[in-house]
């Protein structure tokens, strides 16, 4: 099994610094289920591939564990040696352990920078198929190239193997990388090589943390994670959510009911941020501005993710604008921190030069706010005044409300909010302001999609 990792980020060749190892040579470890070699096929300026090896030692690890039960031929042919699997994350926390931890002796503002990386794996076993590949690696903001392996070339007819080889691009710190690399790989295999106990669960929420909490599949990824270890998996996805430890036994139930009526509310508004952060991520964003930024929970996310160099929240009510202060907690962040982000009062409905000279704007759940009178202004005042290279609208779709119990029928979802749109009212407002202001607009759902009356949230993505 291999892992190369590359990148065009110049020079290339501080790739070795990153990681720890030195380009000019290959490297060989001893691993507990055989070696690992590091080397680079090429180390340029311009572009530095480092190649991670496995050599599994199939023999071995049928010595090496005890009282193995199950199917004794299976114990020695078997696909463990050639796939990436949980031997690839433990390969990874053992020789490239300082870049995982985003610690580097010669490089140490350069872990905390995004840059562009590639990530080829051969060969992965993807069980759950392409659709899940996509749905674990496309949220973090990953462009994707599935090569699937046919069963066997000499009988094409047979079709595909579960396996396949996968390609990953995206601008991100080489430690978000690797600690994707090293949750989601084992997840795709759905097997692991050990006995997994309660430190699995330490150990996923280490390398989850800022992303899996987020991430539209983190139950799917708790449990195949924790292999299906029903406790186990509560327990994550308990402390995911709330970063208390967790309830004595007699409490769980009664805490876990409360917990599925949160986590519903949770996961809505955590897949609007993570649609709009993947959005921002994939259209190479740095400088955004948060307009309606409410109390800042689209901000918080930004700050966390150094990609977004200058992260500028507006919103019309100073009420909003101190809780998401408070909710950053502007006054403790470092200088440098500090100088990245800034809160600012104002009005959609009026020119504003402050929202000048970024790359995007998002507008999260905000329109729905705004009088139907005022909508042109507002239209004027982000696609023509301000006019960033990309503007992201949030809005509920209506036709979903039917799908809230708790909802009377015809009633909005909010007492501020002026009107609520179908999926076809959205869409030709966007289709005019697109055509009116030269952009390109594309439509995604955010939240469950149900076949009839679509998904809760609709989102807008403008570029030009
Ligand atoms: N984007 C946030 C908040 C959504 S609520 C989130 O997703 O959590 C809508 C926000 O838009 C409110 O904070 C409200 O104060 C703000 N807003 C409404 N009309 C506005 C206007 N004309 N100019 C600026 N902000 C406005």
């Amino acid at each position: 099994m291999l892992l190369t990792i590359t990148t065009t980020h110049q020079p290339a060749t501080d790739l070795g610094y990153l990681l720890g190892k030195n380009p000019e040579r290959t490297q060989s470890f001893e691993l507990p289920f055989g070696e690992g070699h590091v080397y680079y096929p090429e180390a340029t300026t311009e572009r530095c591939t480092a190649a991670l090896l496995l050599d599994v030692d199939p023999i071995g690890l049928v010595r090496r564990a005890q009282g193995a039960d199950g199917f004794a031929l299976s114990q020695y042919t078997n696909d463990r040696p050639y796939v990436s699997s949980s031997f690839l994350s433990v390969a990874i926390g053992r020789v490239f352990g300082q870049a995982l931890s985003g610690r580097s002796r010669d490089r140490a503002e350069l872990c905390e920078t995004a840059i562009p990386l590639e990530a080829r794996l051969a060969v992965l076993p993807i069980r759950g198929g392409e659709a899940f590949v996509r749905a674990l690696f496309e949220p973090l903001g990953y462009e994707l190239e599935i090569e699937r392996h046919q069963l066997d070339a000499d009988f094409p007819q047979w079709g595909d193997s579960p396996y396949c080889t996968i390609t990953l691009r995206a601008t991100l710190r080489l430690q978000d990388l690797l600690r994707h690399l090293t949750v989601l790989v084992p997840v795709l295999d759905d097997n692991k090589h050990y006995w997994v106990g309660s430190d699995e669960v330490d150990k996923l929420l280490a390398r989850g943390e800022g992303w899996l909490a987020a991430h539209p599949q983190r139950e799917a990824i708790a449990q195949r994670y924790l292999r299906h270890q029903r406790s186990l998996t509560r327990e994550a996805l308990a402390r995911l959510t709330d970063d208390d430890e967790p309830e004595p036994i007699a409490k769980e139930d009664e805490h876990h009911r409360q917990e599925e009526a949160l986590e519903r509310k949770l996961t809505l508004n955590d897949q609007r941020l993570q649609a709009v952060l993947s959005a921002l991520r994939r259209h190479g964003v740095r400088r955004v501005v948060d307009v309606g930024c409410g109390e800042g929970r689209l901000l918080r996310e930004l700050v966390r993710d150094r990609t977004f160099e200058r992260i500028v929240g507006m919103d019309v009510s100073p009420t909003s604008l101190e809780r998401a202060s408070a909710r950053l907690r502007i006054d403790e962040l470092s200088e440098r921190r500090r100088a990245r982000i800034e809160l600012i009062q104002g009005s959609l409905t009026y020119r504003d030069k402050r929202l000048a000279g970024f790359d995007a704007a998002c507008a999260v759940e905000v329109i729905e706010h705004i009088d139907a009178t005022r909508l042109a202004a507002f239209e004027h005042v982000l696609f023509e005044a301000a006019g960033p290279a990309c503007v992201i609208v949030t809005t509920p779709n209506v036709e979903y409300n039917v799908r809230f119990e708790t909802l009377p029928a015809g009633k909005l979802r909010h007492r501020d909010h002026r009107f609520e749109w179908t999926r076809a009212e959205f869409e030709d407002w966007a289709n005019g302001v697109a055509q009116r202001h030269g952009y390109e607009v594309v439509f995604e759902p955010i939240g469950p999609v149900d076949p009839e009356v679509g998904a809760p949230t609709q989102m807008g993505v403008f570029t030009r």
